[in-house]
């Protein structure tokens, strides 16, 4: 009953289940889950409780309820929550309750979502196995000695251990994508603005996107009809109409769309045969979904994840600026003057990956290296920008990998950032050029790893991701295996 949001909501409106009988469910669940796959950072039963009793007397009463009304939501605990605590999974901000909440938090609470609680994730969402989280790691619900994926480690295994049907993730450079592919369910990055980053504590501000995450396309439609649109507190935010996401899911008939195959990142080095034979099996599905193959290049692939690692961290060096501890965070004991007080605070309250970008960003900012470095990545992701719109002139949208690998062990990459970094191969292009993307189960290597596939569409065609996605999911049952635990 947990893992779909849309049953979720037909047992309450047929009179099968409460609101209360799902939020216990979900309860125990969690409860069941926690000492096993640490997925959560902070849960809060009591307001998920008065939450769900709320909603069901507000039904009893005949009033018209949200389009989440008594589902279970996990929010990650990068987007503030002014009734729970946001750490960003990092002693910098252990205990921090954010005066408000974030606009899509906002939103959850006026669709009548029943939030159950903040999940664990990379400290301020740097890393791609959730293990530099200063609250412990997080398991993989189908391997128990396997990442998640991260950052939105938390956010994912809580979907996939079965706690709740749907959580929020956030993506700024594969971070809902890559956990999603390595734990066997659907994820989102929306467009760059269009769901606002309002209460998201920024880590590269250029790039970070809020999405859902679910089992199937058709429950991640239902999130982002409720958390996508223009919101004016977030500047970025596209002053756009949102559609009725939940409509693209309806149909499978993908005749008229014309699909560009990442044929050259099939080929990549390092690419597990696993994760070439799920894309080839895929370009099958679409074909027999009526979809017409292209073979596409983006040709400036290889420049990605060295643009990216230039310009993520100097977003972050700049956005991490404000943990010093007089305006934000941790603040060191007895120092004797301003200088070692900042100093200190920050040595104390940052975990090394953090520390690790802040100086390399800094570094690419400075004077006398910004051309160098800064100006000349952003000049190349000009160029990315460039090969997408060359993409989509030919083709709607685009398939590939997620991953070059199914889930690596916890621990054998976490002491090799340039290999943690590797992570990111398939996933940064859609940040940079700020095109939606989405994860879907597409199979299982040989030990039964899930495996993602990944669709990329242009800006703002959101609709289109959901219409081939569940296409995909009406022909395939990988959306519906379960890990067994
Ligand atoms: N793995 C990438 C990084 O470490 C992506 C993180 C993210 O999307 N938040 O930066």
């Amino acid at each position: 009953m947990l893992d779909s949001a849309l049953e979720v909501l037909r047992l309450q409106t047929s009179g099968e289940a409460s609101a209360v009988e799902i939020a216990e469910q979900a309860m125990a669940a969690i409860e069941a889950s926690q000492p096993t796959h640490n997925a959560y950072t902070h849960v809060d039963r009591q307001a998920a409780m008065a939450t769900a009793k709320s909603v069901d007397a507000r039904r009893a009463a005949g009033e018209t309820l949200g389009p989440l009304a008594g589902v279970p939501v996990a929010v990650k605990d990068v987007l503030c929550t002014n009734d729970m605590p946001t750490t960003c999974s990092s002693e910098m901000l252990r205990g921090f309750r954010p005066p408000y909440d974030a606009t899509v938090v906002e939103k959850l609470r006026a669709a009548d979502a029943v939030i159950v609680g903040k999940t664990n994730m990379d400290e301020f969402a740097m890393g791609a196995s959730t293990e530099t989280s200063a609250f412990g790691i997080t398991r993989n619900p189908w391997d128990l000695e396997r990442t998640p994926g991260g950052s939105s480690g938390g956010a994912v295994a809580a979907v996939a251990a079965g706690t709740v049907p749907l959580s929020l993730g956030t993506d700024t450079g594969g971070s809902i994508r890559q956990p999603s592919a390595f734990c066997g369910v659907t994820g989102l990055k929306p467009t760059y603005g269009r769901v606002s980053r309002y209460g998201l504590v920024a880590f590269a501000s250029s790039l970070d996107q809020v999405g859902p995450i679910a089992w199937s396309a058709a429950d991640c439609a239902l999130l982002m009809n409720v958390i996508a649109g223009y919101e004016p507190r977030d500047s970025t935010s596209l002053n756009k109409d949102v559609p009725d996401y939940t409509v693209a899911t309806q149909s499978t008939d993908l005749r008229g769309i014309r699909i560009g195959v990442l044929r050259e990142s099939m080929q990549a080095e390092g690419i597990d045969p696993a994760v070439q034979q799920a894309v080839a099996h895929a370009i099958g599905v679409f074909a027999e979904l009526g979809a017409e193959i292209i073979d596409v290049d983006l040709p400036h692939r290889e420049y990605w994840v060295p643009t990216y690692y230039v310009i993520a961290p100097s977003e972050a060096s700049s956005n991490l600026s404000r943990f010093d501890g007089a305006h934000y965070g941790h603040r060191a004991d007895g120092a004797s003057d301003l200088l070692s007080m900042y100093c200190r605070s920050r040595a104390e309250g940052f975990g090394a990956e953090v520390k690790r970008r802040i100086m390399v960003g800094t570094y690419a900012l400075s004077e006398g290296y910004a051309d160098e470095y800064y100006n000349k990545a952003l000049k190349v992701r000009r160029l990315i920008r460039g090969d997408y719109d060359a993409a989509f002139s030919q083709v709607d949208l685009l398939l590939g990998p997620v991953t070059p690998t199914p889930a690596f062990r916890l621990g054998d990459k976490i002491d090799d950032p340039i290999q943690m970094y590797l992570c990111d191969l398939f996933t940064v292009g859609a940040n940079l050029a700020g095109v939606p993307a989405l994860s879907l189960p597409g199979g299982f290597d040989p030990s039964g790893l899930p495996i993602g596939i990944q669709l990329q569409a242009p800006t703002l065609e959101e609709s289109r991701l959901f219409f081939a996605g569940s296409a995909f999911q009406s022909l395939t049952d990988y959306h519906t295996k379960r890990p067994n635990q």
